[in-house]
């Protein structure tokens, strides 16, 4: 039986954090003066261990769970994250495997990440322009690095999206330039509105590019987009298609949101259930498997909390930032 929640959205989607631990401080997610080496980053310890994260994805697959996102932090320093991938895959043949990672790490890993079966991969590249890479990255890493991850991950044949943050006046110059170098590839670029998540990144709506003004930007140089439907209601991205033919995609959380059709729980790297990317509140679920939960205890304590939800955040938005939200890189982007 489908978990619905009190308005009526299924828990289609599972995106787990499998670290709150970075290799990149991006501005927007984890800047350096909060993410330093004061900070107390989660003890290994408390850290779910893969056959954990599975049992979870096990206990839910029966109630409609059809796909999971590994992410975090970084996901791939959990450096035998195939192994989770190859749990996972045991757990069903048609669950859809997706990452999201900054690519640094990917050409060596995903080789091994491939054959244990996994579905599909999300690139996060905020600029080709090395500079603004570095800048927006606070990185000394160079883009030609992730470029290579990309080129591979095509190589080996899986689907790969690419996904950019745009900042005003930071990487808004950068957009067309990506639009050209992965339209032609047959390479989805999805423009992800800045948004409000944590309460590190002083956030502010003036920092944000509209997806309608980074549309137009787009049609003054490549002509008219034409609107494609949506495959399925619980998509994030609005696609378009260009004169061209190459697809590009706008995440609009701040300008359009989509809560409507929210069916995406997350779970952290250290085991609580979150109902919503802007909720400071989690529920534990780490207790019962390491009391050896059955399958039916993790799901019936999983539906306790999906039932009650009633989130809405970008759907309630203020420009008031000041409640204390968990930060994206734990509860998992
Ligand atoms: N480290 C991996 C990566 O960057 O792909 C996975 C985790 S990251 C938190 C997941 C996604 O969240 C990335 O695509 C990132 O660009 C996005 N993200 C992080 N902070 C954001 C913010 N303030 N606004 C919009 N997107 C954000
Ligand atoms: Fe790390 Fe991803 Fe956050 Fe950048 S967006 S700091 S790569 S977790
Ligand atoms: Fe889902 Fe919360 Fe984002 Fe709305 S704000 S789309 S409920 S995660």
């Amino acid at each position: 039986m489908v978990i619905e929640d009190v308005l009526h959205r299924p828990l289609l989607d599972l995106r787990i954090s499998v670290t709150d631990r970075c290799n990149m401080r991006c501005r927007y997610c984890m800047p350096r003066e909060h993410f330093d080496e004061d900070h107390e980053f989660l003890p290994k310890e408390d850290i779910l261990r893969f056959e954990e994260i599975a049992r979870v994805v096990q206990a839910l697959i029966p109630h409609g769970l059809r796909k999971v996102r590994l992410t975090g932090g970084e996901p791939l320093l959990r450096r035998d994250l195939h192994e989770l991938v190859r749990q996972l895959r045991e757990c069903s043949s048609d669950l859809d495997i997706a990452i999201t990672s900054n690519g640094l790490l990917l050409k060596k890993q995903l080789k091994k990440l491939h054959d244990a079966g996994l579905s599909r991969v999300t690139i996060s590249l905020d600029a080709l322009d090395e500079n603004i890479y570095q800048s927006m990255g606070d990185t000394d890493a160079s883009p030609s690095i992730v470029l290579e991850a990309i080129d591979a991950v095509e190589k080996i044949g899986l689907p790969i999206k690419v996904n950019t943050v745009v900042k005003k006046d930071v990487n808004d110059n950068q957009i067309l330039a990506m639009v050209n170098e992965f339209g032609p590839r047959k390479i989805p670029v999805r423009f992800i509105e800045y948004m409000d998540v944590g309460s590190t990144n002083d956030w502010n709506l003036d920092h944000v590019v509209s997806a309608k003004a980074m549309r137009s930007l787009l049609e003054q140089e490549l002509g008219p987009l034409e609107s494609n439907k949506p495959l399925h209601t619980s998509d994030v991205a609005k696609v378009y298609t260009t004169p061209d033919g190459w697809k590009v995609g706008f995440i609009e959380s701040i300008t359009n949101p989509f809560c409507g059709n929210c069916s995406r729980a997350r779970l952290s790297a250290n085991g609580s259930v979150y109902t919503c990317l802007f909720t400071n509140h989690g529920h534990d679920v780490r207790g019962i498997l390491r009391m050896d939960g059955s399958p039916e205890d993790i799901t019936r304590a999983i539906q306790s909390i999906w039932i009650k939800r009633s989130d809405r955040y970008s759907e309630e938005r203020t420009n008031q930032t000041t409640k204390i939200k968990v930060e994206m890189s734990y509860i998992g982007g």
